[in-house]
């Protein structure tokens, strides 16, 4: 080896390093999904690469990935003969983490293990979960295309840091030789190596293979020693899953791909797989998680489907075929409309992005309405995504109607704060003669509950939307009406209880109002510049006034939003 150096690991690789060797243990075996899902990407990465240069194969096309153990070294290896990696893309990748939002998550870490061991679950291990299991990883690697003497070996015992020397090596991708802490021998072991491998990798398009040793047998059936042979058996099924019908596939099966291609440790709320066949033809496998990304809210955060066209791999993260409203649903998305040689500026104009865009929203949409039968799993998934789906209404104007019936509300029925309500419900409870839907928005659920606005609402039981989440306001301002019903903010404007009022209160209100004009009159002048008008009103029963805001103005929220960007 020449040219060999030693670094120091990121300070945040460090402290993902010690957290997960310490929250994780209970999960360990997950380290050996984490590297064969890395090999897989990296023999899709290079079938992509060959689209255009076939000579990349450097005449080795049967992609594969070959795992072997030494059970008296206690080591697991691992090789692929995917994309490898150079020099640099070695430091890089194997040295930090690039991904946006990386510290934030790690100050949320707080030492106590079941609530790391789920958050790192949520972050994604990667490469770095090797180190649950061993106390020193050798990676040996070289970039398809490359000459034999650009090999490069990158070592570390996974503590401050790591070191990385220039080899040579006759064939391009990638080995990981792991050797095992004492405690972790457990895994190099056939049986064991070979069920995880089942459990973690049927569905990965790539062959995993095991070597399989063999014993030539004398004529009475004894076998002789000396006469081993070695032959490679497939482990896995080798079968990209989402080509295989539906009915063969079960539930075990779906789990184990989606934690591949989301990255994620739990498993998924709902799953909808679909073929599709006549104008439009792809196969889409939607799924919707059980938690949060870490990065939900981040402005580059992943999101979007791992792209494949006619089974080829393409790219992770598609987003231009999901709006950001359903940023949260993971998945695969395989077509037959699109060109081999799409790349992420030509999905921006490729009409047909659109219209699958536009059927995998549908899908989606669909996917969360089946899941709503489920009332618990529904309020996982509500609890979890609820906010981010508000942003649909504003984003989507065509599926306005079908996303509002997905929305779960606080009200003054339940008094909660708890957000476990449909509009639907609502109007299955609307007073007779009532017309309208009633909300109110104010910053927290205590507020909101306990407005003055409500007085006469409580009177008289008619239901009010209670909404207190920050994205509330934004959301009425593009909701306005559901299965015909208007909304109508009860802190806003004239109140018309339309045909809940008899006519005699109404006629009782206008005589009160006569009667206090010298009041108002007074109340006004006292007042001034500070407010437009002065009312009587019939909202109140209990407190003596409240402040309302015209009909069209915007909303405490929406101010304090244009506020905050300068307007
Ligand atoms: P992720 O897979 O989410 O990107 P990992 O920590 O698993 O994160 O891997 C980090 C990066 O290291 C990968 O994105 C890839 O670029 C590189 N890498 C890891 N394993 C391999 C491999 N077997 N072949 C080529 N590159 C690899
Ligand atoms: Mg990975």
């Amino acid at each position: 080896a020449t040219h060999e150096e030693t670094l120091g690991f990121q300070t945040e690789v460090k402290q993902l390093l010690h957290l997960m060797i310490h929250s994780l243990y209970s999960n360990r075996e997950i380290f050996l999904r984490e590297l064969i899902s890395n090999a897989a990407d990296a023999c899709d990465k290079l079938r992509y690469e060959a689209l255009d240069n076939d000579a990349i194969f450097e005449g080795d096309s049967d992609l594969r990935i070959e795992i072997e153990h030494d059970q008296d070294a206690g080591t697991i290896t691992l090789r692929d003969n995917g994309i490898g990696m150079t020099r640099d893309e070695v430091i890089e990748n194997l040295g930090t983490i690039a991904r946006s939002g990386t510290s934030e998550f790690l100050k949320q870490l707080s030492g106590e293990q079941q609530k790391d061991a789920k958050l790192i679950g949520q972050f994604g291990v990667g490469f770095y979960s090797g180190f649950i299991v061993a106390d020193d990883i050798t990676v040996r690697t070289r970039k398809a295309g490359t000459d034999a003497g650009d090999g490069v070996e990158w070592r570390s015992q996974g503590e401050g840091e790591f070191s990385v020397a220039d080899i040579e090596l006759e064939r391009h991708g990638t080995e990981i030789v792991l050797h095992l802490k004492e405690d972790a021998r457990e895994f190099a072991d056939d049986f064991r190596l070979k069920s995880l491998v089942r459990k973690y990798s049927d569905h990965i398009d790539v062959p995993v293979r095991m070597p399989k040793v063999e014993k030539a047998r004398d004529e009475e059936g004894n076998e002789i020693e000396g006469s081993e042979t070695t032959t490679w058996e497939t482990v896995n099924e080798a079968t990209a899953l989402w080509v295989r019908p539906k009915s063969e596939i079960d539930d075990e099966e779906y789990k184990a791909f989606y934690k591949h291609v989301a990255h994620d440790f739990s498993d998924p709320l709902t799953w909808s797989h679909n073929k599709v066949e006549g104008k439009l033809e792809y196969t889409s496998l939607l799924y919707v998680p059980s938690r949060a990304p870490f990065d939900l809210y981040e402005r580059d955060g992943a999101r979007g489907v791992k792209l494949y066209v006619q089974r080829v791999f393409i790219m992770d993260d598609a987003e231009q075929f999901l709006p950001l409203y359903l940023r949260f649903i993971k998945g695969v998305l395989d077509t037959r409309d699109l060109s081999l040689n799409v790349s992420r500026e030509l999905l921006q104009q490729d009409p047909q992005v659109d219209k699958i865009k536009s059927a995998l929203t549908k899908r989606s949409l669909d996917m969360l309405k089946k899941l709503a039968k489920d009332d618990e799993a529904y309020q996982t998934f509500w609890n979890t995504f609820g906010s981010v789906l508000k942003e649909g209404p504003a984003e989507d104007h065509a599926n306005r109607e079908k996303i509002a019936g997905l929305l779960r509300f606080s009200t003054t029925h339940t008094d909660s704060a708890t957000q476990d309500q449909s509009l639907a419900d609502y109007i299955g409870r609307m007073k007779e003669g009532q017309e309208k839907i009633y909300y109110i928005v104010a910053d927290g659920f205590n507020a909101t509950k306990n407005s003055p606005h409500l007085e006469i609402f409580r009177k008289k039981g008619i239901e009010v939307l209670l909404l207190h989440d920050r994205i509330d306001e934004w959301l009425m301002s593009h909701l306005t009406e559901f299965e015909g019903k208007s909304f109508v903010d009860v802190a806003k404007g004239d109140l018309d209880l339309g045909e809940v009022e008899d006519e005699e209160e109404k006629k009782a209100q206008e005589e009160t109002a006569k009667a206090k004009e010298d009041l108002v009159k007074r109340v006004k002048e006292a007042l001034g510049e500070a407010v437009q008008e002065v009312k009587v009103t019939h909202r109140l029963t209990d407190s003596p006034a409240c402040v309302v805001l015209p009909e069209h103005e915007m909303g405490y929220q929406m101010r304090r939003i244009m506020e905050a960007a300068g307007q």
